[in-house]
């Protein structure tokens, strides 16, 4: 179960030709963006090269490198599809538009504006997320649009605009971790999510400080062990009492850095009036994990960064995807603050992203509550703002819409949205108790589907619209640290695929809408700059050119700061007062109680091979192969109580619904935790099993824990 950090998947340091020519784009999935060269001119001769980059130094994973398959996968569409008799039949572009618009139009004129809504996705281009925004807004005039990096990114966002004043998800460059000799990792396993990202942790292994919170054993935390560091195996959300623990520990023990504390944050004292609750032996009643190993946690991270050796703490999903996961991330935050680690050169509090454009794709205006720029959409200045580059009345503009989970389950309900556009996203597969999400999509009067493939969602869909694809397409994404890059065109499109910003600019002309959108994502990123300038994430100086010319550009990048900011923080955090905020939260625990008749915690989560929910790595047949079905990974004791053995079939079964599994034990899981990944949909799909409890703050459901039965099957 050990994975070699210096060869996350593949051969990679030095493979990366210098002279060859291609085109040199960043890859099709996770916010880790690496670079490669795609060679080649047609879908059929495509090939991949890894590309130097600071992210990867030179490496892929294995999706990385089979994603040129994606582009001749079987299965691409290429022809509209319109339901008719219950069957998705192919129509023209004129028929299908024709359709939508016709749609749009009779449901708002009987049922009012909000009566259509929008769901984007984290995986899209910062021109279309820009894009999709405005057209709600302005276009359909609807309140109702959000997207999937709601379930992904949200509570960590929630925690650092409450603490820091400001979300990006790095605060620093990703290589700054590089040289740190302390990492704490909360709910991450990048040896499976994105490997290349290991380079970064090889120091921190190295000298037995790489350090790994989470309910399993998994191929991070085992070379986390194989280095000396440490496991952190706590019960599935306890995670903030894991936080109160360490940060109880801090200060008792003597690494409190009070003068950083003094000066540069404000709080302390109501935080610590929980904290000094949560004695280290009651933290270990709680979360399991033994009170030496919490107290060996803190002096690692406070000896790297008292002698200077770098000392890092990043959050992951798994301590995100909790209904109390803003909270959660404000008491690590705590800790890192009490530590003095935030705001610091060499030191640090991050989170690591996990969709492409998981960072831009939140800025732009996907978002419930949220205009370009990270702007808020209630402010009147903000909506002035924008509305004078949008050329439209800031009345004019809807208020906050529903957030994801809220806006899928009131589809088709009294007083819900009667259709629904969906880009980029799979929910039929992703969302939390999925069983519900699809029982409302089938409620709408009509469901229009942008993809590439027909997903899970798509195929349930009244009209489906073929889209284009990654290495189809021009514009750009920002990664993990704020980094805005740019994807660039390998290959001309098949025939009969146009672009979302096509399909946008066509549908608001069809309805009769007077602006104009765009359909040139170089156009459309101006004013994507000229939107976001002055706000949060102000883009207003980067320009393609200066992409294009190698500039390396972390936002805010704007007149005042030409050059970008890799580093937040230095001098102040984003607060009204330039302090960072303690901000007091205590421990809540799962929303779901295990009983005797659910008596196990289930926890979900990602393989190597396979990317969110599967739609495009299923597809490729090296990946399929590696991982092909969907499994349950067991503790040997709790299979045999039920009468499984490895490799038998289960049923795993919540209060909501059921999913098949094949068994694999596993002697490192806990005996009350199962594991399941979410990449397949039907009898597969995890998310059968999840719930929809919601954070107060983010709105983020809890898939991180629920409790569960197994069932064999004979
Ligand atoms: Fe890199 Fe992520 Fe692509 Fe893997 S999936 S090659 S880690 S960007």
């Amino acid at each position: 179960m050990t994975t070699d950090l210096r060869t996350p998947s593949r051969p990679i340091a030095g493979t990366a030709p210098a002279d060859r020519t291609g085109v040199a784009t960043h890859c099709a999935y996770c916010g880790l963006q690496c670079a490669m060269t795609l060679t080649g001119s047609t879908a059929e001769d495509l090939t991949v090269t890894p590309r130097r980059f600071p992210t990867n130094r030179g490496g892929l994973c294995q999706k990385g490198w089979t994603s040129a398959e994606l582009l001749r996968a079987p299965g691409r569409l290429t022809t509209p599809l319109v339901r008719r008799d219950g069957e998705l039949a192919p129509a023209s572009w004129d028929e299908a538009l024709d359709l939508v618009a016709d749609s749009l139009v009779r449901t708002q004129t009987a049922y009012g504006r909000d009566a259509v809504a929008v769901f984007g996705g984290g995986g899209l281009t910062n021109e279309k997320a820009y894009q999709l925004g405005k057209f709600a807004r302005v276009a359909l005039r609807t309140s109702q649009i959000d997207y999937n990096g709601r379930w992904c990114m949200s509570s960590a966002a929630a925690a650092g605009i409450r603490c820091f004043g400001l979300d990006r998800g790095l605060p620093f460059p990703v290589t700054d971790i590089g040289s740190a000799h302390a990492v704490l990792l909360l709910g991450a396993n990048p040896a499976e999510t994105m490997p290349p990202f290991l380079t970064h942790l090889v120091r921190a292994a190295d000298a037995g400080g790489l350090m790994v919170a989470d309910p399993r054993l998994t191929p991070t935390a085992a070379k986390a062990l194989d280095g000396g560091g440490l496991h952190l195996q706590l019960r599935p959300g306890t995670d903030a009492a894991l936080a109160l623990g360490l940060l109880h520990l801090a200060v008792t023990e003597g690494y409190a850095d009070r003068r950083f504390v003094d000066e540069r944050t404000s709080g302390f004292e109501d935080v610590w009036a929980v904290a000094a609750q949560w004695l280290p032996e009651r933290v270990e009643r709680v979360t399991g994990v033994a009170v030496t190993t919490m107290r060996a946690t803190v002096a690692a991270l406070a000896r790297a960064r008292d002698t200077e050796r770098g000392a890092y703490i990043l959050s992951a999903r798994g301590s995100e995807q909790h209904a109390s996961g803003t909270d959660t991330v404000t008491a690590f935050i705590a800790l890192a603050l009490v530590l003095g680690l935030p705001g610091n050169p060499g030191t640090g509090f991050g989170t690591i992203t996990g969709q492409g454009n998981g960072q831009g794709g939140r800025e732009h205006g996907q978002k419930a509550d949220q205009l370009p720029g990270y702007r808020k959409i209630d402010d009147p200045a903000a909506r002035a703002h924008v509305a004078a580059v949008w050329g439209v009345d800031p009345s004019d503009l809807p208020g906050p819409g529903r957030s994801a989970f809220e806006l899928l389950s009131a589809l088709g309900t009294d007083g819900g949205p009667r259709v629904l556009m969906v880009h980029g996203s799979n929910p039929v597969v992703s969302a939390p108790d999925a069983r519900v999400v699809t029982e409302r999509l089938a409620a709408l009067d009509l469901l229009v589907v942008s993809d590439f493939v027909l997903s899970e969602t798509a195929a349930v869909a009244d009209v489906v619209l073929p889209v284009l694809q990654w290495a189809e397409e021009e514009g750009t994404l920002t990664n993990l640290e704020g980094r805005v890059l740019r994807r660039r065109r390998a290959l001309t499109a098949p025939e009969g695929c146009r672009s979302e910003l096509d399909v946008w600019s066509d549908l608001a002309a069809r309805i009769g809408c007077s602006t104009a959108f765009s359909t040139d994502p170089r156009v459309v990123f101006d004013e994507l700059r000229r939107a976001s300038a002055g706000g949060p994430a102000d883009y207003s100086a980067v320009t393609w050119e200066r992409l294009d010319a190698g500039e390396s550009l972390h936002w805010p990048c704007s007149t005042e700061r030409p050059q970008g900011t890799p580093r937040l923080f230095l001098d102040r955090f984003a607060t009204r007062g330039g302090r960072a905020r303690f901000v007091p939260v205590d421990h809540a625990g799962p929303v779901e109680a295990d009983d005797a008749a659910y008596p196990l915690v289930a926890t979900t989560g990602r393989v190597l091979q396979h990317y969110q929910s599967g739609a495009q790595t299923r597809l490729v047949d090296e990946l399929a192969a590696a991982a092909g079905e969907m499994f349950v990974q067991v503790h040997p004791d709790t299979a045999a109580a039920v009468g499984l053995d490895d490799g038998g079939t289960t049923d795993v079964v919540s209060r909501r619904g059921r999913t098949r599994a094949v068994v694999r034990l596993d002697d490192d899981m806990r005996p009350d935790v199962v594991f399941l990944p979410f990449h397949w949909g039907g009898d597969g799909r995890a998310n059968s099993l999840t719930h929809a409890a919601l954070d107060p703050t983010s709105r983020m459901p809890e898939f991180k824990a629920c409790a569960v039965r197994l069932e064999a099957v004979q």
